[in-house]
């Protein structure tokens, strides 16, 4: 099924309507982050190790519904954190959807069953379920025996009450590409609307660094993976061809991460979904004051690995858009996944990384405890404050 035609024609339209007016840098989804904390503690993601009083932050929906109405993005992707913790998450979905976004509530399913009837099915409207691969895959991806079997099960309830249910799939190093090309097998089985798919990237918070993938094994392990799916055809893939061609090897872009611009607890992130170099009070800062071509493949060190979706998505589509035919080619030829593989970007040139995140970390901190002093030193008794302090209990507010 892949990306439903009503979505299809409208963010076509979006997209024609930047492009004719010239617009240089756009955005195509707002990537919103409305909290940190989340009910697993998967070894990818080092979200949960903020101290609690930022875990305990959470966009309200005035600056959910600011974040849109200040960007115009066409989509809005919920991410976290797990969602399903903020108490006014429909609230959130329900103004998006007023104004006439595509949203997909990105949820690793833990309270999916027992949240689903605060939500309407809706052509606008996508769960996207986390699942990293098979049962083995999964649980150990998000370091807890039986969420597969969670997922899973709340995949086929939402599909049972109508509504439209994506998977997200980020792959390690560690993935075998036989056994990912049966998994989407199984997930299409399932009567899916789409699969979401990325490779890992180690951005400096997730505590395991090790099993994240480089440039050439992920090009390596994606036209593995395809060559087993008819290029790719097999599954409906939400993700451009373009993207997965580039994926797949067969296409070297730079990334444009002001496609997707990420608004979380600390504001507006620069310059991506993945690093968090700096925060802008509006999204015109954002766009206006950050240094983009100090970032990306060839320009800084910590861009050197990265082929994640969220930052060469909208490259991808770009590409679409002023390459039709080329596109219009990969879609009904398949993705090719044998023979010689585009010249990537160099890296001779790139600038060093700098480790700034913690000083945000501590900024964000002293506003917090300037903010509420008595919330924050309550915290401080119950859980020991600072990196790595007991968690408090994570059941849905
Ligand atoms: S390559 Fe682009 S999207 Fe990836 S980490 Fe660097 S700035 Fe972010």
């Amino acid at each position: 099924m892949g990306i439903p035609v009503l979505q299809a024609a409208r963010i076509g339209a979006y997209l024609l309507k930047q492009h004719l007016s010239g617009r240089k840098r756009y955005p195509l989804v707002l990537m919103l982050e409305p909290l940190f904390r989340c009910n697993l503690a998967c070894a990818g993601c080092g979200k949960i190790d903020y101290p609690n009083e930022i875990l305990n932050q959470r966009l309200t929906v005035e600056q959910c519904m600011e974040a849109i109405d200040e960007c115009g993005a066409p989509v809005v992707s919920i991410a976290g954190g797990e969602p399903l913790l903020h108490k006014d998450m429909p609230e959130i979905v329900r103004g998006y959807l007023a104004r006439n976004k595509f949203v997909i509530l990105c949820t690793n399913a833990l309270l999916l069953a027992k949240k689903i009837d605060d939500y309407k099915p809706s052509p606008s409207f996508t769960w996207s379920i986390h699942l990293d691969g098979n049962q083995a895959m999964h649980d150990k991806s998000v370091c807890q025996d039986g969420v597969y079997e969670k997922a899973v099960e709340a995949i086929k309830l939402a599909k049972s009450k109508g509504f439209q249910v994506s998977i997200n799939c980020t792959l390690f190093n560690d993935a075998d590409p036989e056994q990912t090309a049966r998994f989407f097998d199984e997930m299409t089985a399932l009567g899916l609307n789409g699969i979401t798919v990325s490779p890992g990237y180690a951005y400096e918070r997730a505590p395991d660094q090790q099993h994240f993938l480089n440039r050439t094994k992920t090009k390596e392990l994606f036209r593995g993976i395809l060559s087993r799916g008819n290029g790719g055809k097999a599954w409906p893939f939400t993700q451009s061809r373009m993207f997965l061609n580039f994926l797949a090897g067969n296409e070297a872009y730079h990334c444009t991460p002001w496609g997707n611009p990420t608004r979380t607890v600390f504001g507006w992130q620069k310059p991506c979904y993945l690093l968090g170099e700096g925060y802008a009070k509006t999204f015109k800062e954002l766009m206006e004051d950050t240094a983009w071509d100090q970032y990306g493949v060839g320009n800084y060190e910590k861009c050197a690995d990265c082929m994640v979706h969220s930052g060469f998505e909208a490259s991808a589509v770009k590409h679409m858009v002023t390459n039709p035919i080329k596109a219009l080619a990969v879609t009904l030829g398949g993705i090719r996944t044998e023979g010689a593989m585009a010249k990537d970007i160099s890296l001779d040139n790139q600038r060093p990384a700098q480790y700034v995140f913690s000083g945000h970390v501590e900024k964000k901190l002293a506003e917090i405890r300037t903010a509420n002093p008595k919330a924050s030193r309550r915290i401080e008794i119950n859980h020991g404050a600072g990196k790595g302090g007991a968690q408090p209990t994570v059941a849905a507010e």
